[in-house]
């Protein structure tokens, strides 16, 4: 089978943002990364092509400036508390509380923030985002949190 692959480093595929984990030694402290996506595609070719290099970085840079320079707040989040009044989040966990303004959060449907979680909620977004052809068999989706780690979610499609 034929593959395409971006590399979100080389490519402007990337995102700062916050966030915390709870019950984790270091991670609890609210903190970040610069995070950089990679992608592969795979599937049987159709006028040449398996997809559109083009299109697929568009819509995930779209998908990426949602939540660039933002807190990444769990929408299930395991041991986090939060509820949205006047514009700002109260978030707590633990004995730790804080309020952040709205327009700074991203609320993400993860239940961890871990690099693992975020790839793949950005694999089923970006499957919801972008149409493949029937030729397209597979996506691999990788989150860095700062170069050098990954993870990766991996998915069957069709
Ligand atoms: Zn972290």
């Amino acid at each position: 089978m034929m593959s395409i692959f971006i590399n979100g480093w080389d490519t402007n595929l990337k995102f700062a943002a916050a966030h915390f984990i709870p019950e984790h030694s270091k991670c609890k402290r609210l903190h970040g990364h610069d995070y950089a996506i990679d992608l592969k595609i795979y599937g049987e070719l159709e006028n040449g092509m398996v997809a559109d290099f083009v299109q697929v970085k568009k819509e995930l840079r779209a998908m990426l400036e949602d939540v660039d320079h933002r807190l990444i707040l769990p929408l299930n989040g395991e041991g986090i508390k939060h509820r949205k009044e006047n514009g700002k989040y109260y978030i707590s966990y633990e004995k730790y509380e804080m309020v952040v303004p709205e327009e700074f959060v991203f609320l993400c449907d993860v239940s961890h923030s871990s690099s693992e979680e975020l790839a793949r909620f950005f694999s089923h977004e970006l499957l919801r985002r972008v149409k493949f052809g029937k030729n397209v068999k597979r996506i691999e989706l990788s989150v860095y949190e700062g170069p050098g780690q990954r993870a990766t979610w991996e998915e069957d499609i069709q």
